[in-house]
């Protein structure tokens, strides 16, 4: 006997205001349709491990077949299936007042480009694509098959049917304008995106492989051929494994299976792993920093047990750290939220910080166990870790167990060890330490010079966003000041005692320094004549290092 009811919801008809709200992001409902897909199976293999379900599983896997004739999409799986009253219950009552709600909630905010855009629409998101929904369903509790059908409006019809093997066949009438989802390409292409990593094997369609020739065969004989089922997804990926199962070649491994198009190796990788007081697994690498940065495609990828959600983690990962690529895997994101409620959000916050340890810890173990390599890395990863220092300070604290300071002769030394060896030569009137910097060596050279003449220890500092992070130092460390070597204050350092044979007459001098000063015409300039050590230049044009600043 057929059954007709009406699904218990208020607003007459629901659909297209729905499909209308969430245009943008329709194809998600391929990612809801499976997620259910994978929940139903995983629910079955759980009650038969505990004994509840007496059933025997077999290969479980998913299928996502396109019948083009007929118009229909098909998500088949081998899940637990429902009863007649669960369909009544988790389809007609639950699944239909989420979608009610979610109507409710959103229904002003829906269009906000805030909003993240992608909501637990679950089941009714179908919907959005088809304007029918059949689901024949067989419950592995051993009670009759189940046939439900929809056709966009609260009704629906719910009658007995045929069907042999527990599980869930969900049928999509896909609408006229929404073809592009009956088109092969596309729904590979879907379920690369979202369902790469889901946990049950998806199939899609046959391959052919090729087999090992028989013994005996011929040279020219074709190698025999199978069609085999196409699967898509790796339901093992490597962040959902322990670390210690892990070796170095199977990062790069899995590197390559999430960025197919990446040639480059990454530098090196970061294992995370928590459970406590929020659950989050996933990877992190550090590419080779490259200059156009910006226009970056292969981003951090954020999932939900195993389901792609958005590379855009924004808000999400602290900002410095979104140059990196991986995976992030978390349960405790909150998605329906706009990004600006995301970033207050007190789990969230807790995510971010943790992934900062996480990063500095990895920093500075790399430095302690090899750091001839970590030197040898430094130009590759400075941009990301200078931009940390500068803007995350839990990150700025931990830095000085594995930033580096590039001398102009090529050396590197932390920020101690620099202390060590300009302390107390560098030092001004007023007792700071001066850390004296180059930033293009060949323009400044012979200020150099003359600087190394005296003995000076001189950084080459040549980042674009290095005259910030001198700021920042001078803030936070005690008693430092930077000053670049062709700035006046270089002359005012609390000298040794240095013996000046001059080869010009003080008037000869005076001379000379008065005609170089008006050829130069700009008060912010100083001009030494043979103030420097013999082997460099006859006379010296130096600036104050704050007059400089100001005009970059
Ligand atoms: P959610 O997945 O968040 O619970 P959905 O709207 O996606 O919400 O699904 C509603 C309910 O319908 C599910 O909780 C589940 O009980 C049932 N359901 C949906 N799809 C399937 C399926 N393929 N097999 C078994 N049950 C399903
Ligand atoms: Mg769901």
């Amino acid at each position: 006997m057929s059954q007709q009811g009406k699904i218990n919801v208020a607003v007459e008809n629901i659909f297209p205001l729905i499909k209308k709200f969430l245009y943008s992001d329709h194809e998600i409902f391929l990612r809801e349709l499976v997620s259910n897909a994978t929940d139903a199976t995983l629910k079955l293999k759980h009650l038969a491990m505990i004994g509840e379900a007496n059933v025997e599983l077999g290969d479980q896997q998913i299928e996502v077949k396109i019948n083009k004739e007929d118009g229909t999409l098909h998500i088949i799986d081998q899940g637990l299936g429902m009863t007649e009253d669960e369909v009544q219950k988790y389809i007609n009552d639950i699944a239909f007042s989420g979608a009610e709600e979610f109507l409710e909630k959103y229904k002003d905010s829906a269009k906000d480009s805030g909003i993240i855009g992608h909501f637990g629409l679950g089941f009714y998101s179908a919907f959005m694509v088809a304007d029918k929904v059949e689901i024949i369903t067989k419950s592995y509790k051993d009670e009759p098959a189940v046939h439900w059908s929809c056709d966009g409006s609260p009704n629906y019809t719910i009658e007995p049917a045929e069907k042999e093997h527990f599980g869930t066949e969900i049928i999509l009438h896909i609408s006229d304008d929404e073809k592009e989802f009956l088109e092969e390409s596309k729904i590979r292409e879907l379920l690369t995106k979202y369902n790469k990593f889901m946990p049950v094997p998806i199939k899609f369609g046959t391959k052919t492989e090729t087999l090992e020739k028989p013994e005996g065969a011929k040279k020219d004989d074709p190698a025999p051929t199978k069609e085999v089922d196409n699967i898509i997804n790796n339901p093992n990926p490597a962040w959902t494994k322990q670390p210690t199962e892990l070796e170095d070649k199977d990062y790069k491994d899995f590197y390559r299976e999430l960025y197919p198009m990446q040639f480059e190796e990454p530098l090196f990788h970061i294992h995370l792993n928590v459970d406590y007081p929020f659950n989050l697994t996933g990877i992190l690498y550090f590419p080779k920093m490259t200059a156009d940065l910006n226009v970056q495609k292969d981003r951090i990828q954020l999932y939900q047990n195993q389901v792609f959600v958005t590379d855009n983690v924004e808000g999400i990962v602290p900002e410095f750290l979104t140059m990196l690529r991986g995976v992030i895997d978390s349960p405790d994101i909150p998605l329906n939220v706009s990004r600006s409620y995301l970033q207050a959000d007190g789990a969230v916050k807790k995510i971010s910080s943790y992934i900062t340890r996480k990063v500095a810890d990895k920093l500075k173990s790399l430095f302690n166990e090899d750091r001839a390599a970590f030197e040898e890395k430094w130009n590759d990863i400075k941009i990301v870790i200078e931009y940390g220092m500068l803007s995350e300070d839990k990150f700025f604290e931990k830095s000085d167990a594995f930033a580096l300071y590039p001398t102009v002769d090529g050396s590197f030394c932390t920020w101690d060890e620099l202390m060590e060896k300009i302390k107390p030569a560098q030092t001004d009137k007023d007792g700071k330490t001066v850390v004296l910097y180059a930033s293009n060596k060949e323009a400044q050279h012979s200020y150099l010079a003359s600087a190394k003449a005296k003995g000076y220890e001189v950084l080459l500092l040549d980042s674009p966003i290095v005259s910030h992070l001198m700021q920042k130092l001078e803030q936070s460390k005690e008693n430092v000041t930077f000053a670049r070597v062709d700035a006046d204050s270089v002359d005012n350092l609390i000298k040794k005692e240095e013996e000046q044979i001059s080869k010009l007459s003080d008037d000869e001098k005076e001379t000379l320094k008065k005609s170089i000063t008006e050829t130069i015409a700009d008060t912010s300039y100083n001009v030494q004549v043979e103030a420097m050590s013999s082997d460099s230049a006859p006379f010296m044009i130096t600036q104050p290092e704050f007059m400089r600043r100001m005009k970059e």
